[in-house]
């Protein structure tokens, strides 16, 4: 029998380990239907997570309405945990923001975001995990 690659069982650790629809966008670059997701107007105090290794990715503090129906930031808690990729799929010029620790799709991000960077990145609620902030 034939060793299955590294590549296959990484695989099939991702999909024991994420529901379908979180598969669906986190590996195969999938976008959740706009509104549809849980962290669209979430205002709680915390540190979203990837929902597929758990770096932490965007703080609360930086969430902003962007009207879009994806949750939306300004900037991620560090820019070195995340990176960005030239995507021109679909016949759109946009880039692609993944997790740099494990390398699943996050979502895009944009030049028409607010103050202080005028960033927005637009993130898919199936990639996140909320960790709520203590309470102070
Ligand atoms: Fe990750």
């Amino acid at each position: 029998m034939a060793k299955p690659s590294t590549e296959t069982e990484k695989d099939d650790e991702w999909r024991s380990k994420l529901s379908p629809a979180q598969y669906h966008v986190l590996r195969e670059k999938g976008t959740e239907p706009p509104f549809s997701g849980e962290y669209v107007h979430t205002k709680a105090d915390g540190t979203y997570c990837c929902a597929a290794c758990g770096a932490e990715l965007f703080s609360s503090g930086t969430k902003f309405e962007s009207g879009t129906g994806w949750p939306s930031f300004y900037e991620p808690v560090n820019a070195a945990n995340v990176e960005l990729h030239a995507d021109n799929s679909l016949f759109m010029r946009r880039t692609e923001v993944l997790c740099k620790r494990c390398g699943s799709h996050l979502g895009h991000v944009f030049d028409d975001g607010p103050q202080p960077t005028g960033q927005r990145f637009c993130i898919n609620s199936l990639s996140l995990d909320l960790k709520p902030a203590p309470p102070k």
